[in-house]
């Protein structure tokens, strides 16, 4: 005898209002500096260990992936950070 058990799935999936990812994602924006003057982003620079910086925190570059510049201020490391 084979006994089928019939898991039914409660799949209803909740969907976020535009509204609501709207409100959210401009929190997330306005927590960001958007004077424009560099901040720490808490990665170590690849060169020498320092602490890098978002060059232009009010920037981001639209490629795929989006990306940001950063910069060390102890050597002269420039790249980019994937955002
Ligand atoms: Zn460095």
């Amino acid at each position: 005898m084979v006994i089928i058990k019939k898991t039914i799935m409660k799949s209803k999936k909740k969907l976020k209002s535009l509204a609501e990812h709207n409100a959210e994602a401009s929190a997330f924006h306005n927590s960001f500096n958007y004077m424009g003057n560099p901040i720490k982003n808490g990665l170590a620079c690849p060169k020498c260990g320092n602490e890098l910086l978002d060059s232009t925190p009010n920037m981001t570059l639209t490629s795929m992936p989006p990306k940001k510049s950063i910069h060390c201020d102890k050597c002269e490391y420039k790249g980019y950070r994937i955002i």
